[in-house]
């Protein structure tokens, strides 16, 4: 059956996955969405023995309906290999209390590379499939990860550019880093003035700007996003779910059909709603719980109904959750409306207008699949230190988070169904909070301290994190919020 991709603001024409992929984002301003979400076509039991790439392959056909099996399985293949540091693309790690998936062992050490080394391929193939001659130019709001693992996954792929905005106060050192020494002739890295949502703001202004897309279309560019707005990003992010319960079968924790929970750290809603639409396919989901750090917009908005974003913007340790405009929960507000494009886009121009809007309480009774949670700094340290006391495993900041939630979720419910909470980044990216977390000494260069986290965590320090020891930074510019799309002219000679 296929399936094909249409607008959350407006009723106009669905098109195909590839075009979906190659645009990114609707001309309306709206995220594009399945028509119809098809169902998983293989007995849950048959993902117990299937490895990650074939589970990519299963689960992507069914929503990438216009690639051949040749194309899926080529994007596959040259995403899912040894870029990543384990044969197995991810895998569990269980404690005394859930399994944690570890997400972060691709080429930039963050999750976003499950998602970021296969959207490329995905995307040169699109254009491929759709004559499209013009050159791709990914443009990109990055609060951090997205960046990197974006750049990595596009620096020297023939016929695209690619500009990253990421918040020059707003990343670790040692994301801002990996940023702007990223090499390639056809990269761009540029820190804003600003917080992760100016730098978003931006990008959504330029994409959805008519003079400009004239302009680039004249000297032969179009726009594409590579942040999880792109369907792109988010098809390829369900797969792990599936493979998870693969695992849990597997080892003999569920039998086919059992729920399983999954906790997972929240910025900017795209990794949880991947989770609900592998729930949607029938992958047996008891709780998806969404954990934010102390920008607790959505914990506010699962309790009240009311999404509010006026409120300050706080820099946390967990800066990949420093959001206050959770872009892709409008998916999920759109499946609440009951696929009303009309009273989505009117709740979306509330939100630009007002900075708030409410939900129904029929919406509300749809909504509680999700439980929300928060863990503020001291709780999220406090969560770094207890499961490394208490299991011996070292957490990033952002898992912390969700990892804490968990607990207060299990204090508040006494839901003992297993749960997965998704491991999102390494230490090793997020190392100074972590080691201070531990009550280590951090007050050393980044790379010493690396070292120093290595003898404490028993892990080595990872490739991403060593060649930064001689990389020179190549990307020094620094613009104003509002100057945004004068650096894209720039860097595209317009
Ligand atoms: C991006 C990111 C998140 C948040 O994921 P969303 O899909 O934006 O909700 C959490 N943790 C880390 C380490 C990230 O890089």
């Amino acid at each position: 059956m296929e399936v094909l991709y249409k607008s959350t603001r407006s009723d106009s024409a669905p098109i195909s996955a590839s075009k979906a992929i190659l645009k990114g984002l609707s001309d309306d301003g709206g995220l594009f969405v399945p028509t119809s979400v098809p169902a998983l076509d293989r007995p849950l039991m048959d993902f117990a023995s299937m490895t990650y790439q074939e589970t990519a392959y299963q689960v992507m056909k069914l929503l990438l309906t216009d690639y051949t099996e040749e194309e899926l399985r080529g994007c596959i293949e040259r995403a899912y290999d040894s870029k990543f540091d384990i044969p197995e693309i991810t895998r569990l790690h269980k404690t005394s209390d859930a399994w944690y998936l570890e997400l972060y062992h691709g080429a930039t050490i963050a999750f976003k590379d499950m998602a970021l080394s296969i959207l490329p391929h995905l995307m040169i193939t699109a254009a491929k499939k759709n004559h499209e001659d013009k050159q791709i130019v990914i443009l990109t709001a990055t609060s951090g990860d997205t960046g990197k693992a974006a750049l990595a996954g596009f620096a020297g792929v023939e016929g695209t550019k690619i500009i990253v905005f990421y918040p020059k106060d707003g990343v670790s050192s040692i994301q801002e880093r990996q940023m702007v020494t990223q090499k390639g002739d056809n990269t761009c890295v540029i820190g804003i003035k600003g917080n992760f949502d100016d730098a978003q703001n931006g990008v959504k202004k330029i994409f959805t700007d008519r003079a400009m897309k004239e302009e680039l279309a004249q000297a032969g560019y179009q726009f594409s996003s590579a942040n999880s707005i792109n369907i792109g990003r988010l098809v390829p992010q369900i797969v792990y779910y599936v493979y998870s319960y693969g695992r849990l079968l597997k080892d003999g924790v569920i039998s086919a059909g059992d729920p399983v929970n999954f906790v997972v750290p929240t910025g900017n809603f795209g990794n949880i709603l991947a989770a609900f639409y592998a729930m949607k396919m029938g992958l047996p989901v008891g709780k998806l719980i969404c954990a934010s750090n102390s920008n607790k917009v959505l914990f506010d908005f699962f309790r009240t109904g009311s999404y509010d974003r006026n409120r300050d913007f706080i820099l946390t340790s967990s800066p990949s959750m420093d959001i206050l405009i959770s872009s892709n929960l409008e998916r999920l507000i759109y499946f609440l409306t009951g696929n009303d494009a009309a009273e989505n886009a009117a709740l979306m121009k509330d939100l630009t207008e007002k900075g708030v809007y409410s939900v129904t309480d029929q919406m509300r009774e749809k909504m509680d699949v999700f439980f929300g949670g928060y863990a503020d700094e001291e709780a999220t340290a406090a969560q770094i230190r207890r499961i490394y006391e208490k299991d011996g495993y070292v957490l990033d900041p952002h898992t912390a988070v969700a990892s804490a939630v968990y607990d207060q979720y299990l204090a508040e419910t006494g839901d003992r169904t297993p749960a997965v909470i998704d491991f999102t980044a390494s230490p090793f990216k997020f190392e100074r909070a972590v080691m201070k977390a531990l009550g280590q000494p951090s007050d050393m260069s980044d790379l010493d301290l690396a070292d120093r986290l290595s003898e404490v965590s028993g892990d080595a320090v990872p490739e991403a994190v060593n060649s930064l020891r001689t990389a020179e930074v190549l990307h020094k510019t620094v613009c104003e919020k509002d100057g945004m799309a004068d650096e894209v002219r720039k860097f595209l000679g317009l």
